[in-house]
C-alpha cells in the first residue's frame, strides 16, 4: 500500500468524465484510503489520483476515532431528498478553499463493493454531502463548478493573495 500524489485543480484530469470501473480494484482502493488518511481527508475520488475510473473512498468518522473505511465502485444516486442543505465543502485537490454548496440533505446510493457485491445505502448529514461531492468528481465536476463566475473569481483572488 502506498500514498499517492493528489492532483491539484486545475489539473485537466479533474475535469474528465470517468469510465466505469472494472477488474481488480483492491490495490487502487487500498492506496486511495492510505492517501486519504495521510492527506488528511474524509473522502477521495479516483480522478484525484489521476485514475479516470468510477471509484471513490470515504471514511466520515475516522477523525472522531472510529474508522469506517468504505469503498464505492460504480456508485449511482438512486434517490435524493427534496430538502436541501448548504454546508461548506473543502476538497483535497483545491487546498485552502471552502465553498458553501447547496445539495439534497439526504441521498440513497447503489454501488458495488470490492467483492463485487451490490450495496445500497442511505446517507444524511456530512456523509450525504461527501458522497455527492465525490460522485461529482467522477463526472469531472469540482466544488468551484457549483459557483457563479463572480463568486469563483473572488474566492480565487483571495486565495492567491
Ligand atoms: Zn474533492
Amino acid at each position: 500500500m502506498s500514498v499517492l500524489p493528489i492532483l491539484r485543480w486545475p489539473d485537466p484530469a479533474l475535469s474528465q468524465v470517468c469510465a466505469p470501473a472494472s477488474g481488480d480494484l483492491k490495490t487502487l482502493a487500498a492506496d486511495m484510503l492510505d492517501t486519504m488518511y495521510a492527506a488528511p481527508g474524509r473522502g477521495l475520488a479516483a480522478p484525484q489520483v489521476g485514475v479516470l475510473t468510477r471509484l471513490f473512498v470515504m471514511d466520515e468518522t475516522w477523525k472522531d476515532g472510529a474508522p469506517n473505511p468504505m469503498v464505492f465502485v460504480n456508485p449511482e444516486v438512486i434517490e435524493v431528498s427534496e430538502a436541501q442543505t448548504t454546508q461548506p465543502e473543502g476538497c483535497l485537490s483545491i487546498p485552502g478553499i471552502l465553498t458553501d454548496i447547496t445539495r439534497p440533505s439526504e441521498v440513497t446510493l447503489r454501488w458495488t463493493d470490492l467483492d463485487g457485491t451490490e450495496q445500497t445505502g442511505h446517507f444524511t448529514g456530512f456523509a450525504a454531502a461527501c458522497v455527492q461531492h465525490e460522485i461529482d468528481h467522477l463526472g469531472g465536476i469540482v466544488t468551484l463548478d457549483h459557483l457563479d463566475a463572480e463568486t469563483r473569481e473572488q474566492l480565487l483572488s483571495e486565495v492567491s493573495q
